[in-house]
């Protein structure tokens, strides 16, 4: 019944995407969410492990674009602290964001993932730009707007049947 909402891959969180195991998912190309994916809501600045993750991707050449819903001014000084291209706001569920990131970027459709915290945002986009689709478990989900928030349950009713993928780093 909720099948239009299931990602592809369930991760606890970008760490657990390592190099192996993109390959085995034929992924070159990375669309990030921010806020709850990469760093938590509140937060400024993006945790060392995690930074580290993005050199070792970069170093590995897979494609990376932040895709974020934040606003434009915001996810700038985000953009520029890990060196990468943005889009943003990039307003998710609809797909344009995702595409413009593509083309941007000269992405492969078939080889890129939307990687995202959100169901009804994120992941619901990549569907939509006919991407693969990631979801990770929100980071300190509680800091969230309850815009944000409200959303959660319903989320958790859909995902009720998907397990998580583990890969160690
Ligand atoms: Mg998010």
């Amino acid at each position: 019944m909720f099948q239009c909402f299931q990602p592809d891959l369930y991760v606890e969180g970008v760490l657990d995407l390592t190099l192996e195991c993109l390959q085995k998912y034929e992924i070159k190309s990375l669309l990030l969410d921010v806020d709850c994916t990469l760093k938590s809501y509140r937060s400024q600045n993006i945790s060392p492990e995690i930074l580290s993750w993005i050199e070792r991707m970069k170093n590995k050449e897979i494609g990376l674009c932040l895709v974020s819903n934040g606003s434009s001014l915001r996810i700038r000084v985000l953009a520029e602290q890990v060196q990468l291209p943005f889009i943003a706001p990039a307003l998710k569920p609809l797909p344009f964001g995702c595409c413009t990131a593509i083309q941007s970027m000269n992405f492969d459709k078939k080889s890129t993932a939307m990687v995202g915290d959100q169901v009804f945002s994120d992941l619901l986009a990549g569907k939509l730009a006919g991407l693969f689709t990631i979801l990770v478990t929100p980071m300190q989900p509680e800091e969230e707007p309850w815009f944000a928030r409200i959303k959660r349950p319903l989320e958790r009713i859909v995902l009720r049947r998907k397990k998580k993928e583990k890969n160690s780093v």
